[in-house]
């Protein structure tokens, strides 16, 4: 048997074909997931189209980060190329880039996820376990009000001049040693402090430790198909080297994009035809504002707020206090040439506040040839929420001395959610309550691609929840 050593990955031709349960995707779904099967006694084939990187090696400048962490070199667009998707691509995930922000989902997201999908454990009370759970294996912390950043200060200020509720954000770190004069905004492109709990130092880790995680970074699974006795994966690595794996079991961890595209591409289409559908992005818009002082927002805990607002919530978006390295400011900032520069010289007075909006608009996820392609827009209902939440920053700002507003245009998606949404009936939805894919055996999937609509809060830490709670299924099945 190959057991993983983390510093020193195997290739693809030195890896055996047969395992019990293989995971497409070391994301956050498939580490978790990885962790929970091998810790029962289960060998796990880990395949991971993204770079396993060392602790110490993940790139250092924005650029780099950009191109080698993301799937396409960085930005991916939809099919009208108005709303920008951030999809990782990497060993760990998203929890390698995110920002690590864990919310439990209210009773108005479990709602809608149970009228949409007909599964009664989708509920505050029934999730509530499982969360504990999620909560149990990694540090989470509030963030402490002596390192909020002048940005968070406007935030705050801005929130109390114009009565509305905000509240501290609860993130999944350790040790930051602010003191020691760290910018969480570095950890964007990988924590080289091990602080941010990204999955290689928490749950791949202690997988690698039952000696029964094999993992092989750098290749994309192409195809799936199921027979009685086995699932077959077949795909091929960076180095073009083409292998096919076969297991009991397989769980597909790929995210909403890449779970759709994998499913899509092996022909299950024919057999549930709602594969694809109903895919989210919480469409955020990043508004700068220019003040007079310097404001610092690259600096400390560059994200300390979450809006915490009922009447924010039943209008559908959400604010957060955030900020972006220089090429993402760049790219907000309106210009060209020497006005551009102009602007960008004044990086450090700019303060950013986030609208993301809680989408109603259901996307498709569609192939062509090799290539994906989303559609999605947004709808009268879900301009309405942005602008809402437009409306409600630019009270924050002017409310706070901002002398110019720089409004977001651009909709980004960094919450990709939905194209093999969890239900009951499988008319509308792809896998069933015991997270197995509608008319198949043993194909799994517990990621962000089986979210029912787009629940308005952080996801990761749902996606945990219901990960833990697949992994008990597919134990016991
Ligand atoms: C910049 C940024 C900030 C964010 N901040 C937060 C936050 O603060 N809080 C929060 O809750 N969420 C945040 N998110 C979103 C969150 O990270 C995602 O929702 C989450 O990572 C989704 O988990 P997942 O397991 O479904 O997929 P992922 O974590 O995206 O993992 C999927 C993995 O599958 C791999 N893969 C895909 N296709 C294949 C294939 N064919 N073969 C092999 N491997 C494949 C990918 O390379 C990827 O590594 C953020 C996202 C971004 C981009």
């Amino acid at each position: 048997m190959t057991q993983l050593n983390p510093s020193k990955d195997h290739p693809a031709h030195e890896i055996p074909s047969d395992f019990d349960v293989i995971i497409v995707g070391g994301g956050i779904s498939g580490s978790w997931m990885a962790d929970e099967l091998t810790r029962a006694g289960r060998r796990c084939l880990l395949l991971e189209a993204g770079k396993h990187y060392p602790d110490d090696a993940y790139p250092h400048e924005e650029i780099d980060a950009n191109s080698e962490l993301y799937w396409s070199g960085g930005i991916e667009f939809n099919s009208t190329a108005d709303i920008g998707m951030l999809r990782p691509k990497v060993v760990g995930g998203g929890s390698i880039v995110n920002q690590a922000l864990v919310d439990r989902f209210d009773d108005i997201a479990f709602e809608s996820w149970r009228n949409r999908s007909g599964i009664s454990f989708l509920s505050v009370p029934e999730m509530s376990h499982w969360y504990d759970q999620a909560e149990s294996q990694m540090s989470i912390q509030k963030i402490p009000a002596h390192v909020r950043n002048g940005n968070a200060k406007i935030f705050e200020e801005g929130f109390r001049k114009n009565g509305y509720q905000c509240a501290p954000l609860r993130r999944a770190q350790k040790d930051c040693r602010y003191e020691e004069g760290n910018d969480c905004i570095e950890c964007l492109a990988g924590c080289r402090l091990q602080s941010k709990q990204s999955t290689p130092w928490t749950t791949l880790k202690r997988a690698f430790e039952t000696g029964l995680l094999t993992l092989l970074p750098e290749f994309e699974v192409q195809k799936i198909s199921e027979s009685s006795q086995e699932v077959r994966v077949s795909g091929k690595s960076v180095s073009g080297m083409k292998r096919e794996f076969k297991s009991r079991k397989v769980v597909l961890a790929s995210g909403a994009i890449g779970n759709s595209k994998l499913l899509l591409s092996s022909g299950y289409n024919s057999q549930i035809p709602f594969l694809g559908h109903g895919f989210y992005t919480h469409p955020q818009y990043m508004n700068l504002a220019e003040y007079s002082f310097e404001v610092n927002a690259h600096k400390s805990a560059f994200q300390a707020f979450k809006s915490d607002d009922s009447g924010f919530r039943s209008a559908g978006f959400k604010l957060e206090n955030v900020f972006a390295p220089p090429v993402g400011i760049a790219m907000l900032l309106p210009g060209v040439g020497r006005s551009h520069m102009e602007s960008m010289r004044k990086i450090t007075r700019y303060a950013c506040i986030e609208v993301a909006v809680r989408d109603t608009n259901p996307g498709r996820i569609r192939i062509k040839g090799d290539r994906v392609v989303v559609e999605k827009s947004l709808n009268a209902e879900d301009i309405k929420r942005k602008n809402a939440g437009l409306e409600a920053v630019r009270k924050i700002f002017n409310s706070t001395g901002a002398k110019t507003i720089i409004p977001g245009n651009v909709g980004i998606g960094l919450h990709l959610m939905g194209g093999c949404a969890i239900g009951n009936d499988p008319k509308n939805s792809v896998v069933n309550p015991n997270f197995k894919i509608h008319g198949t055996k043993n194909i799994f999937a517990a990621d962000s691609s089986i979210f029912p609509d787009a629940p308005g809060i952080n996801p990761s830490l749902t996606i945990m929840a219901l990960t833990l709670r697949a992994a008990q299924e597919i134990l016991s099945s």
